[in-house]
């Protein structure tokens, strides 16, 4: 089950991480940003993590994590780096001998060569599984019996998919603000609840109580399948 207070602080970072690839596109352009500090990890959790660490006073609020938040704040941005962007056909890899050239730093200077990924068919049969684990956990949080039973019932359940993409999209946030994870279904999830008819819903924002209504929904519904 969510934690209100973890939901909330994972999706403000989450947005965050949007302002903050969007800052970092304009900041390219102006030549404000530095890679001069050389990572030698190959976590690009730890690389990013330093990156921000090192550029945090420079931030604008609307991108900037509270410092103690950077840890939490670097694993969600990458994995939103690596999970909705790809490389447009045309890029031409710059590379100084000068600049960092990890995993992490390549990317991010490649700002505005980062296009929006499309999900793959494989991507939404992974969120089958995500969705699948996190019925698992709900209904071990209910003491649910014969849970095998009753998820394949919600599963099947036409009523409860959007609340189904969106508790689940949720989850997988929260633990990729626990763990570095590229986990790409997530993008799908998102897909079945923010877009309609291949477009993004106008004006939809994610917001904690959406998704822990959805969790109620869905909780709902397991008792009830548990009880007939
Ligand atoms: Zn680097």
């Amino acid at each position: 089950m969510f934690d209100r207070k973890q939901l909330e602080t994972v999706l403000r970072l989450h947005e965050k991480s949007y302002e903050l690839l969007k800052w970092v596109k304009s900041a390219l352009k102006q030549g404000t940003i530095s890679f001069s500090v050389l990572h030698t990890a190959t976590d690009s959790t730890l690389a990013a993590a330093e990156w921000i660490q090192r550029h945090l006073a420079n931030l604008p609020s609307i991108a900037r994590p509270e410092a103690i938040e950077v840890p939490q704040f670097s694993r969600l941005f990458v994995s939103f780096l690596q999970t909705s962007f790809d490389l447009s056909a045309n890029t031409q890899v710059r590379t100084t001998t000068k600049s960092c050239c990890c995993g992490f730093c390549a990317t991010i200077q490649m700002g505005p060569n980062l296009v929006p990924r499309t999900p793959s068919k494989r991507d939404f049969k992974t969120a089958v599984e995500l969705k699948q684990f996190y019925l698992q956990r709900l209904a071990t949080d209910f003491q649910i019996t014969k849970s095998g039973e009753v998820i394949a019932k919600v599963l099947a359940d036409s009523n409860f998919k959007t609340e189904l993409s969106m508790a689940t999209w949720g989850a997988e946030l929260v633990r990729r603000s626990q763990f570095a994870s590229q986990g790409e279904a997530v993008l799908a999830l998102w897909r079945e609840f923010a877009w309609k008819d291949n477009n993004p819903i106008r004006d939809f924002t994610i917001k904690p109580s959406l998704i822990l209504n959805a969790e109620q929904a869905i909780a709902q519904r397991l008792k009830e399948f548990a009880n007939t």
